[in-house]
């Protein structure tokens, strides 16, 4: 893990690299919010997912987990070797957005699962930044009924 800042957001994020284990220092592992036994295994699964924790920077003293998430295609191969080194750049991390993890629920076909959605208070004071993340996603559909998640989803697990 590496504490890094990327794309001038106003906090610092604890990177973990690809498969690096699922565990957390004191004083981490005291107020993790909110921590996701499901998505422990889902991150062995999918490459373009990297965990991150993030400090509360609203006034909370608590490390909250999310995820950054990539378009597959749009993963950076090197970006665990980059970090690393020290060597990344704004660049890398253009195709990324932080996502929270959250149990999603179709209002039109009662749908529920489990799925990654953009996580916006963090681009607040970026919202131009937002913007052009947001841009570039493909909000995800119900895959049941395919209609709207009225939801900022960019992953269906
Ligand atoms: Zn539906």
């Amino acid at each position: 893990m590496k504490l890094i800042q990327i794309e001038g957001l106003p906090f610092e994020l604890i990177y973990f690299y690809e498969n690096e284990l699922f565990a957390f220092s004191q004083p981490l592992n005291q107020n993790l919010r909110p921590f996701q036994p499901f998505m422990e295994k889902e991150l062995k699964n999918h490459f373009n997912l990297r965990l991150i924790l993030i400090k509360g920077f609203l006034g909370y003293d608590a490390y909250f987990v999310q995820y950054l998430y990539f378009e597959p295609d749009k993963f950076p191969i090197d970006l665990d070797e980059k970090v690393r080194s020290n060597t990344f750049t704004d660049a890398d991390f253009e195709d990324s957005i932080i996502t929270k993890f959250q149990n999603t629920y179709c209002i039109y076909c009662k749908w529920k699962g489990p799925t990654l959605c953009v996580e916006r208070d963090y681009y607040y004071k970026n919202f131009e930044l937002q913007l052009k993340k947001t841009r570039k996603l493909e909000f995800k559909f119900c895959p049941n009924c395919g209609k709207s998640l009225r939801q900022s989803v960019v992953m269906i697990f």
